[in-house]
């Protein structure tokens, strides 16, 4: 799946001293828990390290062990000997954070996305893994990196948040294998993580569920679900961006849906689509490239440009030819 080896990333992560360790926009549990678990080892070692985003550290994921390390890139640029880019299917989706590395002798790019093109100088790239924090453990336990206690936690909510808790059809005896491992040496409270993962929203979230379901909407002879929310509906909450995240999984849930999409308005007349499915022979990656956008097979998204209520018609006409031709 790589064209690179751990050795050859190992290599170059030992003999560099300047590291920028970014992520893409939107982050997520698993682009943020895998940054700070890199970073963590390398200054273990004695490393310098910059780990940048451009949303910065989200106020849900502050928990996480030295989230503080992780920040908005700054206004002038810095040189390093080595960037890498984290859980992003394409260079574009690092945002701001590129403008921030003035140069790097070296690019690396670790990735799960089916989608990433590959790009970068080291390329880590397997589709088959279900969180970039797998990728991250196997790199660091094969290289014999620093794993302590901060470095597990952060790489077990990485790989809690992208498995869906452990459920999604990418989660392997593997994954098991690694959350034990991690849980066992890194004598991680599994409970209190999780606590602080899912049980510690605000309770904006849950109005601005409310709202979204007032939206549902099932057509395609209720294989396809979806809700969307305005610019307007949002400013009325208070919301935050990081508060949908994992709300499109309530579509998700239900009997008979194959695919759940979210609409969601952004300024610059523009709409987020995110995407699931919940049937291999129905590839949201695939629609969503369409739109230039991307992801894996079961979960994917993409920037459209027009208002809410002409991407909701473009983007469903094409799911509804999918599942049409589906099962
Ligand atoms: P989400 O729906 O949670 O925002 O994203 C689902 C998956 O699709 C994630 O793995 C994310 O990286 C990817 N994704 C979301 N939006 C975009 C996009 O605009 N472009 C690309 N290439 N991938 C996206
Ligand atoms: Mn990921």
């Amino acid at each position: 799946m790589s064209n690179t080896t751990f050795e050859q990333i190992g290599q170059v992560l030992r003999e560099h001293q300047h590291f920028a360790i970014l992520s893409h926009v939107r982050p997520d549990g698993d682009a943020l828990g895998s940054q700070l678990a890199l970073a963590l080892s390398l200054e273990q070692l004695g490393k310098q390290v910059r780990v940048w985003n451009e949303d910065g550290m989200l106020e849900k994921y502050s928990f996480l062990p030295h989230a503080d390390l992780l920040t908005k890139p700054p206004a002038t640029a810095e040189d390093f000997d080595v960037a890498i880019a984290l859980d992003t299917a394409i260079q574009n989706r690092l945002g701001t954070t590129v403008a921030a590395v003035r140069s790097a002798k070296i690019w690396i790019n670790i990735d799960h996305h089916l989608s990433n093109p590959g790009y970068g100088d080291l390329v880590i790239l397997d589709p088959s893994a279900p969180a970039t924090g797998e990728i991250i453990f196997d790199l660091i336990k094969s290289q014999g990196l620093p794993l302590n206690h901060d470095i597990a936690e952060n790489l077990y909510a990485a790989i809690s948040t992208d498995t869906g808790s452990f459920q999604y059809p990418k989660t392997s005896g593997r994954t098991f294998e690694i959350a034990a491992e991690l849980v066992r040496d890194g004598d991680l409270d599994v409970g209190k993580i999780s606590q602080q993962l899912y049980e510690n929203y605000p309770r904006r979230r849950l109005e601005l569920l409310r709202e979204l379901l007032r939206t549902m909407r099932f057509t395609a002879g209720d294989r396809v679900a979806t809700f969307s929310l305005s610019l307007k509906t949002a400013a009325k909450l208070g919301v935050l961006p990081e508060d949908n995240e994992g709300l499109i999984d309530h579509l998700r849930a239900v009997r008979g849906v194959i695919v759940a999409v979210f609409f969601e308005e952004l300024t610059e007349g523009k709409v987020r689509v995110s995407m699931r499915s919940k049937d291999e022979a129905v590839d949201v990656c695939a629609i969503c490239q369409k739109f230039g956008g991307g992801g894996h097979s079961l979960a994917a998204g993409a920037r459209i440009r027009g208002s809410l209520a002409e991407v909701e018609e473009k983007v469903l006409e094409e799911i509804r030819e999918v599942v049409k031709r589906g099962p």
